[in-house]
């Protein structure tokens, strides 16, 4: 009777890996079906591997909580019967959770104790996992070198064992840390040898990310025909499976193959990559595309579009922060609650009394850098006033809202008056506050006047009004000029005093009369170099307003 019920625990952990990677929620209700009926019947070893199960089935899931929770479970169990396979597994879904957490000292202690116990018995499919998961843990720290070493001895025990899935996906990450190093040449050898042993095998989704691995290498050494062909190829294979996780990383292959060639359709390649992100719940992924298209709609001169999407992903990537941290601290609670012997145990209540205050430290800091981020979408760092971002974002929506109307816009490009000068005479610190001050005093002007001003780049201004005749403009432009000149700021060339001055170029008319806001900037940029020419320290301002 026991013996059958025995079986039919085993029935259900086999069950359960054969379905785990498609199912995982009915991988752990099966999990802890066997978990329940073991306690029942009180079969400790059999209990031990259900808890593993529901580990293994949790790791599908990236719960990692209830990873460590049950092979600490697990582990107690086989350390008691002193069963050494079943410790190693335990111990390596410990590792591979505190991996995930990126808690990387240790995971590496985990695998590292699994491999020594692993030097007592003989399990080549185990043995290889461990090694593998070492060499991860390097790669993710950047220690190549040491990755290496680990990934080819768990090659020379696939190759000897014929695991072939095993093989390919260690050659995979080996190919990663080629590519990592812009190695583009020898990462494409190493996924191709990857592809053509998994070709034979009916493992879609490795497949299809190995070709979507392809096909970057080939777009990074600018074959683009290639690159599309082996991303169209993973994109149909992943269709025919319904995967929506895998096809966000392809979408956002093909937007960048598209963007390249100024195809037009990236943007909706994006979209289609963020769509998928949000059904799959996926903060990581929506991370990476709210990034990407907040970067696309800057370069296309959309900056409100661009604002949004970086508002977008600066909260999401707070949110993984967080959630990263809280379950660190999770973990440490658990490891805290399966802790037995009393001298681990004061140290380990130091190590979580030590790791909370370093949590909320850091969590401060996430916060007041998050504030920091915020701000400086829209201001400049040194001088505090708006930045290039923040002035075309405004001037692009002041030129679409007046676009009907009658109302004149004047804009100023500023560009302080041989400042290399300065910057040599005083060094460039120096150069840095003649900036802020010069910036200061336009500023002063502008909040009087509720116009917009901003810093262009380098010792470069923008200044914009509305409102405003031509005569009127041009006295503003010079109003400014007089202010900046009597900072009374200077510098000394071959032994001579020079005050500081500015040169104003500038251009005013309707909205209509200006084609984009790039051509209205130009034909300022313009007349700032005549008054360059014409010997600096003046105003010129182009009327075009007919
Ligand atoms: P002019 O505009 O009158 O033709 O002469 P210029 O000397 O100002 O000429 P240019 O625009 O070519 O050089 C600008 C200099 O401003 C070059 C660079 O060293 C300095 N500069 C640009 N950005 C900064 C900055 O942020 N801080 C400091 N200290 N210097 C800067
Ligand atoms: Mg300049
Ligand atoms: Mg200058």
């Amino acid at each position: 009777m026991i013996k059958k019920i025995s079986e039919e625990i085993y029935n259900k952990i086999d069950y359960v890996k054969s379905i785990v990677s498609i199912y995982p929620d009915e991988a752990i209700k099966i999990s802890k079906e066997a978990y329940n009926l073991a306690k029942d019947n009180n079969l400790i070893i059999e209990e031990a591997y259900s808890l593993l199960s529901i580990a293994f089935a949790s790791r599908i899931k990236s719960d990692i909580s209830s990873i460590i929770d049950s092979s600490y479970k697990a582990l107690a169990i086989f350390k008691d019967k002193n069963y050494i396979i079943g410790q190693i597994k335990s111990l390596n879904l410990i590792g591979i959770a505190y991996f995930y957490s990126s808690m990387y000292e240790e995971a590496i202690k985990y695998f590292l104790e699994g491999h020594e116990l692993l030097k007592t018995t003989k399990d080549d499919s185990l043995l290889c996992s461990v090694l593998n998961n070492i060499g991860e843990v390097y790669r993710e720290s950047e220690m190549y070198d040491k990755a290496i070493y680990y990934y080819d001895q768990a090659i020379e025990i696939v190759c000897k064992n014929n695991y072939t899935i095993h093989h390919a996906a260690i050659l995979t990450n080996i190919g990663e840390i080629y590519f990592a190093k812009s190695d583009y040449k020898k990462a494409l050898e190493i996924y191709n040898e990857s592809y053509n042993l998994l070709i034979h095998e009916n493992d879609i989704i490795n497949l299809a990310e190995i070709e979507n691995k392809i096909g970057k290498s080939h777009f990074e050494m600018g074959n683009i025909k290639k690159a599309k062909e082996y991303y169209f190829k993973a994109l149909k294979r992943l269709q025919n499976i319904n995967n929506k996780y895998y096809i966000i990383d392809v979408f956002i292959n093909i937007a960048e193959i598209n963007l390249e060639a100024s195809e037009g359709s990236t943007l909706s390649f994006y979209e289609k990559a963020m769509g998928f992100a949000e059904d799959v719940g996926s903060k990581s992924k929506l991370c990476k595309v709210y990034k990407l298209i907040s970067l696309y709609h800057e370069e296309q001169g959309d900056y409100k579009n661009a604002l949004e999407y970086f508002k977008r992903y600066s909260s999401i990537k707070e949110e993984i922060m967080r959630v990263k941290l809280k379950s660190k601290l999770e973990i440490l609670n658990i490891e805290f609650k399966n802790i037995e012997d009393k001298d681990k145990f004061d140290n380990m209540k130091l190590r979580l009394e030590n790791e909370i205050s370093r949590q909320k430290y850091n969590l401060k800091k996430i916060k007041s850098s998050n504030e920091m981020l915020e701000r400086q979408v829209y201001e400049d760092e040194l001088t505090g006033i708006q930045n290039r971002r923040s002035v075309n974002l405004y001037l692009s929506l002041m030129l679409k809202d007046m676009k009907s109307k009658e109302d004149l816009i004047a804009l100023y490009v500023i560009d302080i008056d041989k400042f290399k000068k300065y910057n040599d005479c005083w060094g460039h610190p120096e150069g840095d506050q003649c900036i802020k001050k010069v910036a200061n005093c336009i500023k002063s002007i502008q909040l009087d006047r509720d116009d917009i001003f901003g810093r262009y780049g380098g010792e470069e201004f923008i200044y914009i009004s509305t409102h405003l005749d031509y005569k009127e403009a041009l006295e503003l432009g010079n109003h400014i000029r007089k202010e900046v000149e009597e900072l009374d700021l200077y510098y000394m060339d071959k032994k001579e005093k020079r005050t500081v001055t500015i040169s104003l170029g500038g251009v005013i008319g309707k909205s209509s009369n200006f084609s984009s806001m790039q051509k209205m900037i130009e034909i300022a940029d313009m007349e700032l170099y005549r008054a360059k020419d014409m010997g600096r320290n003046r105003t010129i301002l182009k009327n075009i307003n007919n």
